[in-house]
């Protein structure tokens, strides 16, 4: 017979990550789980969190094990399909919320959603605002969907790759996107979390600037005059996203800096369609 506290003395994870996976086997809160630590388990419940510590040992990300992180304040539910949201896209959030704050009812569409994350946050944010997310995954779809019921977020869905997902559609106040921008031969592909990622949301095959190219340089089809463009992008990419942007007819061209300081957002303004 077992306790929370015995398995706790023998598992090397640190004691936050046994903590999360403890709250998800017994379905608790955290505060449960520390004035229970000595309650004796069932057999079943020991046996499906050292399943769960073994496959942490392995590397498998925390989100997926759990199935959930948190995002702008809410939790989304992940599953391999999707990337796991991060807190530097909270930056891409918060800036197309500021570049909304004046627009009424603003037409919005997030390309390459995943798990629904970035177009869920803006439609809980701004429930006036129609928002559209798009994916070629009909499985990260399905993610996204489920989240957008779960956190009662309103958002359509398509599917298709980028544009195409949107044809015929009017045109947009806004365009956000995290497209793949990891170089295929970035050696972080290899390394931590990102190996149990779906790759094609990770990397383009190519140099990484291929889609963030694709979307730009396309977008002026989907963007009423004076609608914004805003991508999040790697840290080395600012100067190639606002190249790319003055290029193709923006102004106001802005980089915004993610939480560690770094260029991760770049955004602009169509002049003229
Ligand atoms: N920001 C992610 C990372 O560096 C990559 C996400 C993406 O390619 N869109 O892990």
């Amino acid at each position: 017979m077992q306790s929370i506290r015995d398995c706790m003395g023998r598992s090397t994870l640190p004691r936050l990550e046994q903590q999360m996976l403890w709250q998800h086997v017994l379905k608790v809160t955290r505060v449960w789980l520390i004035a229970h630590d000595t309650d004796v388990l069932e057999p079943h419940q020991v046996a499906q969190y050292w399943a769960l510590d073994e496959r942490r040992q392995q590397g498998e990300p925390m989100a997926y094990l759990i199935g959930e992180r948190e995002f702008m304040g809410h939790t989304f539910q992940v599953s391999p399909a999707v990337l796991i949201p991060r807190p530097d896209t909270e930056t891409l959030v918060n800036v197309a919320l500021e570049q909304l704050q004046h627009i009424k009812q603003p037409r919005i569409v997030d390309l390459g959603t995943g798990s629904g994350a970035i177009a869920i946050s803006l439609a809980l944010a701004r429930p006036d605002a129609q928002v559209c997310a798009t994916d070629v995954s009909e499985q990260a779809l399905h993610v996204a969907r489920l989240n957008a019921q779960r956190l009662c977020g309103k958002v359509e869905f398509y599917a298709g790759n980028w544009y195409d997902a949107i044809m015929g559609q009017a045109a947009f106040d806004m365009i956000v996107s995290n497209p793949p921008y990891i170089a295929m031969s970035d050696h972080h592909l290899t390394q931590g979390d990102i190996r149990f990622e779906p790759r094609s949301a990770l990397t383009d095959e190519a140099d990484g600037l291929s889609d963030l190219h694709a979307i730009i340089t396309q977008a002026a089809l989907h963007l009423k005059v004076g609608g914004y463009l805003l991508l999040e992008h790697g840290w080395d990419q600012g100067q190639a996203v606002r190249h790319l942007l003055q290029q193709t007819n923006y102004s106001t061209i802005h980089t915004y800096q993610d939480l560690s300081g770094n260029d991760r957002v770049t955004g602009g303004q169509l002049l003229t369609s």
